[in-house]
């Protein structure tokens, strides 16, 4: 098969020039992803690059295909940038025009003027370095979990090789259908075809990943309460049940803890809303940088809290709300510079059967937790059954005393 150039330059102005408007249509349309619209840009410039690409012949040189590569470097780094606004990193004005001015500078060294494979091999490293640098930044923020973060590395690794390949490749097999060395190539239909491809997979998987952030964003803003930034009511139970059911398969020793900060409302009264709150991002601190990676937290009320811990026995569970009890006192003595003294009462329900009853343990660990509160404050109870039937008792006192009263109007 044998593509006729002319037509891959047209169909390539064509694609390019569309794709830059899909991108910069889908930023208009979700403007928090700024990079869309960087990435819009970069297939424009590509579209106007490969258009002076096709005056070759009909143009000077120094336009058909100094401003031309020029242009085309500028594609790449903009594609580049991009990839680092995706990732909240700075535009770098400076790097962005370096390949531009670096090839433009190359062009006028008389040395390089006829050495067209030297030339050709200089704008080729210039697509590689900022193609590989693309790769290189979604690489690096990886930590956000995009699948489709993965084909876009992959993708431009690959093209970034085989940019820095064309070189050696046209060198070592020059064959041609024509006597017109270079537009004769079968190689430049290759690589011209190549580009064209890849164009078009890496503006769907650009937007594919702008999406897919969008879309992460929402899921997880109605997971995550925004003030502490972990599960919240919703988000718990529901990791709770999932926990639940994978209990069934693998049962180990659980236990749930509730939390309830003492005296709140006297902290907010006295120090202020934005103090409170600030008591509640410390309180969360503390909790997560002393239970397991994999142990569950989440803010089920408003100063409320709840955790599943795996794996676990019953007096580790018990020592482990000791050490946030503690943790959390020492801590909140002053916060923001103000003498809060703030401190939390905690309720564990143990589990080590065969099956992990959620509902059940939370209601256990509550009743521990009002012990907690009955006690004191400012201290740990264990579901047991002293504290349940305490708890029982408790609340049958009011009916024994209503009693008599009922029985005597009967
Ligand atoms: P106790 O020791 O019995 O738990 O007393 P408490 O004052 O903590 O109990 P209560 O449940 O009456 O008070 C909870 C307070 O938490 C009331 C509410 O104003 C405050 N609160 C709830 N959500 C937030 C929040 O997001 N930020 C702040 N600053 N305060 C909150
Ligand atoms: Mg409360
Ligand atoms: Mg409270």
């Amino acid at each position: 098969m044998n593509l006729d150039v002319n037509t891959l330059f047209l169909v390539t102005i064509y694609v390019e020039a569309i794709l830059g408007l899909l991108l910069l249509f889908a930023w208009a349309q979700n403007m928090a992803i700024r990079a869309v619209a960087w990435w819009g840009f970069a297939h424009l410039i590509r579209a106007a690059s490969i258009v002076l690409f096709g005056l070759y012949g009909s143009a000077p040189d120094y336009v058909s295909i100094d401003l031309a590569n020029a242009l085309l470097f500028t594609a790449f780094a903009v594609t580049w940038t991009g990839a680092r606004v995706f990732d909240g990193r700075p535009v770098e004005p400076v790097y962005l025009i370096t390949g531009a001015v670096l090839w433009l500078l190359v062009c006028r060294l008389p040395v390089l003027t006829d050495a067209a494979e030297l030339r050709a091999l200089i704008a080729s490293a210039i697509i590689t370095g900022y193609t590989w640098l693309t790769a290189w930044e979604f690489w690096r923020g990886r930590k956000e979990q995009l699948v489709s973060r993965w084909p876009a590395i992959f993708m431009l690794f690959a093209h970034g090789a085989l940019f820095l390949l064309r070189t050696p490749l046209v060198a070592m097999l020059p064959f041609s259908t024509t006597s017109d060395k270079i537009f004769g190539s079968v190689w430049l239909n290759v690589l011209s075809f190549e580009a064209l491809l890849f164009t078009i997979s890496i503006a769907f998987i650009l937007l594919a990943m702008a999406k897919e952030r969008t879309e992460l964003r929402h899921r997880t803003a109605a997971m995550v309460d925004p003030l502490t930034g972990i599960a919240n009511r919703r988000a718990f139970l529901h990791e709770a049940a999932e926990t639940a059911k994978r209990h069934i398969a693998d049962p180990r020793p659980s236990a749930i803890m509730l939390f309830d900060l003492d005296h709140f409302k006297s902290i907010n009264d006295r120090f202020g809303h934005a103090v409170g709150d600030r008591v509640l991002e410390v309180f969360t601190a503390a909790v997560t940088e002393t239970i397991r990676p994999n142990d569950l937290i989440g803010r089920i009320g408003g100063e409320e809290f709840a955790a599943v811990l795996h794996d676990i026995k019953s007096v580790e569970a018990v020592a482990v709300a000791e050490r946030i009890r503690e943790t959390f006192a020492h801590v909140a003595q002053a916060v923001d510079g103000r003498p809060v003294n703030a401190t939390v009462s905690i309720g564990v329900a143990h589990c080590d059967g065969d099956v992990l009853d959620i509902a059940e343990l939370l209601s256990q660990a509550d009743q521990a937790l009002y012990a907690a509160k009955e006690n004191g404050r400012n201290r740990v109870e264990v579901a047991s059954l002293e504290v349940l039937l305490k708890r029982a008792d408790a609340a049958m006192a009011p009916l024994a005393g209503a009693a008599p009263a009922q029985a005597s109007a009967a």
